[in-house]
């Protein structure tokens, strides 16, 4: 795991040379990169040959686990026929407008259109241009601002990392951006008041929203994005009628709804999208991670008709759609993208997720049950959470100094688990091919670290 840094070491080579993201530069200095070598099925390998089951599929993302031959063999034969081409000035493929099709079937856009990217950041960015354009045409260029929420994680490009609602994203940079705005985030475990039930939480926080928006103007705001569960922001599942409410928010003041289901989509949360988990209905969807297993870097927008037709009348008098990166519509994005979906629609996907996610929250449940320092298991699927508190009944969170998440997160990594600490909050997004072993397998190796964190804590 820690290299010594030798001078043609891979660690030394790393640590001299290379800058990662969201990692602290002087820890990284200190004790050194872990040099991952390969993968198979759920299991990665490092370079010394220990074995790791990666609780998190990388970053949420490689839902057919580390070495799927399916895909490799769809992007050989795709590098083989044709490497490279793009998808500006009419040109497309066979793969790119299969790829489209599909993905606006499978969402049930009516009329609607999909459009290629990426990364999910950029595939963030575009449906802010795009909102910009649709009441640009509906003659309301004034409504530009957008509404994000606290602890959301939208990614790290300028207007994306605007619209994450976590400090960290923001203070190197001096962001976010004027006109990006946060409101609160539903977390029912520590929002809710006490005596405050379910439905009058939910009306706190639409009332909160309704408030903003009347602050601003309703005539300055474009859109309110949402991730459907919350990924990096602790795994946080909204209260069931908190999308609705919110919703009804957004009609009465013309904003439009725009879903990232960057981590929640294809079938992660036991259903094809996180949407029809939490019953959001968004204008406009950003997918990557899943749709290709990651085995490329592929990320798409899916949006509705109106959408498309606002694009298309503002161009009307021959212009042209301003907006494009050089690899979208990669061919062998696509390609991949369409192998790992027909994989996942012959595995059956949404129920083999449901049955796992089960499983392994039921054994989390009981690890709660006897634990002292496990307040709060939740989440949706395969996408599962576990909130670390120094008193269950007061819900008293550890102090920030006794670094109870990430000990834990360094307990796993020695018992051979990747999970990712959130604060204190542990998160759980394993590939989705996980079987039953795979699972008792996590779960074995999460109670083992849990039984040594207790010990260093208690
Ligand atoms: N949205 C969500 C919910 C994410 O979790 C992420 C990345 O983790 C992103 C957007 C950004 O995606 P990318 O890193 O591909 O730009």
């Amino acid at each position: 795991m820690t290299q010594p840094a030798k001078s043609n070491s891979v660690a030394f080579r790393d640590i001299a040379f290379q800058l990662h993201s969201q990692t602290n530069p002087e820890a990284h200095e200190a004790r050194g990169p872990i040099i991952v070598a390969s993968g198979k099925g759920a299991r990665v390998t490092d370079i010394d040959g220990k074995e790791y089951i990666d609780g998190m599929a990388g970053l949420w993302c490689a839902s057919l686990g580390f070495a799927n031959e399916r895909l490799a063999a769809a992007a050989s034969r795709q590098y083989a026929t044709l490497g490279y081409y793009h998808t500006f000035f009419h040109r497309t493929g066979d793969g790119a407008a299969t790829l489209a099709e599909k993905l606006v079937e499978m969402t049930g856009m009516e009329g609607g259109k999909a459009y290629f990217a990426t990364s999910g950041s950029e595939a963030n960015e575009t449906m802010v241009k795009l909102a910009w354009v649709y009441h640009t045409v509906r003659g309301k260029p004034t409504k530009r601002k957008v509404i994000a929420r606290q602890r959301s994680f939208h990614g790290s490009t300028i207007a994306a990392a605007s619209m994450c609602g976590l400090e960290f994203m923001h203070r190197e940079f001096g962001l976010p951006l004027p006109g990006f705005l946060h409101t609160e985030a539903p977390y029912p475990y520590r929002g809710m008041l006490t005596g405050e039930d379910e439905v009058a939480y939910v009306e706190r926080l639409a009332l909160e929203l309704e408030k903003m928006i009347l602050r601003e103007g309703p005539d300055t705001i474009a859109a309110f994005i949402a991730e459907p569960i919350f990924a990096g922001g602790g795994i946080i599942v909204p209260p069931a009628t908190y999308f609705a409410r919110i919703q009804q928010v957004l009609d009465k003041y013309d904003i439009l709804c725009l879903g990232d289901e960057i981590v929640c989509g294809f079938g992660r949360t036991g259903e094809w999208f996180g949407r029809d988990t939490v019953g959001m209905k968004p204008d406009m969807m950003a997918l990557a991670k899943g749709l290709s297993s990651s085995y490329f870097p592929i990320s798409a927008v899916v949006m509705k008709g109106e959408i498309y037709d606002a694009i298309r009348t503002f161009n009307q008098a021959g212009g042209s759609f301003g907006h494009g990166f050089t690899n979208s519509g990669h061919p062998v994005g696509v390609a991949v993208a369409l192998e790992a979906i027909a994989i996942y629609e012959e595995m059956n996907i949404v129920d083999h997720v449901r049955r796992m996610g089960a499983r392994l929250r039921g054994r989390f449940e009981a690890m709660a049950a006897a634990s002292p320092i496990v307040g709060d298991v939740r989440g949706a699927g395969l996408m599962l959470g576990i909130e670390l508190v120094a008193d269950k009944e007061t819900r008293l969170p550890f102090a920030p100094e006794r670094q109870a998440g990430p000990s834990f997160d360094r307990i796993a990594l020695a018992n051979g688990l990747i999970a990712r600490c959130m604060g204190d909050t542990l998160g759980f997004s394993p590939p989705l091919i996980v079987d039953d072993r795979d699972v008792d397998d996590i779960a074995d190796r999460c109670e083992a670290s849990l039984r040594e964190l207790e010990t260093e804590l208690l």
